[in-house]
């Protein structure tokens, strides 16, 4: 099956059919390359329709959670190879919604592929441990159950991984789901939810609606039969969702910012340190939430790491992600756009010093785009703007410490602490950051930003709910266990 079109317009997927919102509305995609290239329309949804997707998904997991985890597991791997099969087509359609380059978005798409095979074969691993009960006459064990519909909210900084993330493994230990994709990039996680209707899952098995956050989001949040909300995006957001499904007893996972630092220390690989401080900071145009934002630089080695690291950054190849050989796109939006503009005027007002950067792109190819410089600041310090919040752009603060103990204390010195790294070649150092910071993925010798699909990811203190995603920590989000007593 494929989406019909209505002059470009993309359609909800509701209880195994695609339809228009009754609002007659609908919302544009922007290439942020080329703000005149509209990438396709969105339905405006309603609450009602909403509210109509989450009926069916409802309806639907009565039958879903009876099959096996194999035969849910083979839908995952049917679905994974129809994503195979349209990895360019996909691909293409993140670059010119979000801006990421090619490769980026081809590599991005390949992950999602993974991911899908990972979880499909979770149908056919262990739910459970049997425990010995005082009664030797009984036998007890645990086993697990899934939890019901899950409402999905996403970010458009990963349109394909992160709902794939979110979606497989609700799916395979039986959930359904109700999908609401960032409006950015909603027609990237539409093409990706028709990958999964091709693959014959079941009507109502997975639901995507698209239109506001405040409405759509905030529905799919207050609705009572929905079971859970696994969120990723920013912090004001999560919270606030958060609190709504606490309120009517609901369970929820908050993934959200970061202010990665990365660490280098005196006895560095300096050409690797910088390697990686330019592909954490500046890939994706900073937009991951693992980017590294804070670059934190023993001071015996400061001046020969900044002057390795300002003669690479001149070498990124800036323009739109589709051309062949662009190291760094656009700013995703508009509203990112003047975002990173406005801390960078922030940074400049506080007293940090700009090394580099700083501008917003003009001339041929960057006139209609959102093209901001990499940008860095040094002489930044702990108490300025763009040392604690998130910019979620390409920008980095360097910071001169004195010794590794200084180091760890400026690191820590945020609200977030989902990613960091250290660059060193000493053991005790590597066991000191290992130990002392307090980050949810911590890095030795290797960027802030990467995850890989079978490992625990989330963050600590502000960053996240406190709990994991990916890898085996999925199955504690989307199932609750049973705990069962037979005599
Ligand atoms: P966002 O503004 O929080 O949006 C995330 C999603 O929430 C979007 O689908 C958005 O809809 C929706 N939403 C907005 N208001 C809502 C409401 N009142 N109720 C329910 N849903 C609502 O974040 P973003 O700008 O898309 O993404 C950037 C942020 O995501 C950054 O802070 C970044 O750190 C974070 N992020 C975190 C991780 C992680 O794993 N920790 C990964 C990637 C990104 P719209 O489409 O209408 O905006
Ligand atoms: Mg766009």
């Amino acid at each position: 099956m494929t989406v019909q079109t209505q002059k470009e317009s993309f359609l909800n997927f509701v209880n195994g059919e695609w339809i228009a919102s009754s609002s007659g509305k609908v919302g544009a995609s922007i290439n942020p390359a080329n703000k005149e290239d509209i990438v396709g329309y969105v339905q405006m949804s309603t609450k009602e329709e909403l509210d109509q997707a989450v009926v069916a998904a409802k309806a639907a997991q009565q039958s879903w959670k009876k099959l096996s985890g194999h035969d849910r597991g083979t839908y995952l791997f049917k679905v994974a190879d129809i994503l195979e099969s349209r990895i360019d087509e996909i691909a293409e359609c993140m670059t010119r919604e979000m801006g990421k380059t090619l490769p980026e978005s081809k590599g991005e798409t390949a992950r999602g592929i993974a991911i899908l095979r990972y979880y499909a074969g979770e149908g056919l691993r262990k739910v459970g441990d049997v425990i010995p009960s005082t009664d030797s006459s009984a036998l007890m064990f645990t086993t697990r159950v899934p939890l019901g519909v899950v409402g999905v909210i996403t970010p458009w900084n990963f349109p394909v991984a992160i709902p794939i993330w979110k979606m497989a493994p609700a799916l395979i230990y039986g959930n359904t789901v109700v999908l609401k994709p960032a409006q950015d990039t909603a027609i990237t996680a539409l093409k990706v939810v028709e990958c999964f209707a091709e693959a014959g899952l079941p009507a109502g098995v997975v639901n995507v609606v698209t239109g506001s956050g405040s409405v759509i989001g905030q529905a799919l949040t207050d609705n009572p039969d929905v079971n859970a909300i696994t969120f990723t995006g920013s912090n004001g957001v999560g919270k606030r969702i958060g609190q709504s499904v606490l309120a009517r007893g609901g369970k929820y996972q908050l993934e959200m910012g970061g202010k990665n630092p990365v660490i280098v220390a005196a006895d560095a690989n300096l050409d690797l340190a910088v390697e990686a401080t330019i592909s954490g900071a500046f890939r994706s145009t900073g937009q991951k939430c693992t980017a590294t934002s804070r670059v934190i630089i023993q001071n015996e080695i400061y001046e020969s790491f900044k002057e390795k690291l300002l003669t690479k950054t001149k070498e990124i190849r800036i323009g739109g992600g589709m051309i062949e050989g662009i190291w760094m796109g656009p700013c995703a939006n508009e509203s990112q756009f003047n975002t990173v503009l406005s801390y960078i005027e922030k940074g400049l007002e506080e007293g940090a010093n700009l090394l580099a950067g700083g501008k917003q792109l003009t001339g041929e190819g960057y006139d209609n785009g959102y093209f901001v410089e990499p940008t860095i600041f040094e002489n930044v310090t702990s108490d300025m703007t763009i040392f604690q919040e998130e910019v979620f752009g390409p920008l980095i603060s360097l910071i001169k410490v004195n010794s590794l103990e200084e180091g760890l204390e400026v690191a820590n010195d945020v609200q977030f602490g989902l990613s960091a790294s250290i660059f060193t070649t000493n053991i005790q150092k590597m066991l000191s950051f290992i130990n002392e910071m307090e980050a949810g993925l911590v890095r030795i010798n290797s960027e802030s930003a990467g995850v890989e699909l079978q490992a625990p990811f989330g963050g600590m203190k502000q960053s996240s709910s406190h709990s994991r995603e990916q890898g085996e920590a999925a199955k504690e989000f989307f199932t609750s266990i049973k705990t069962v007593f037979i005599k």
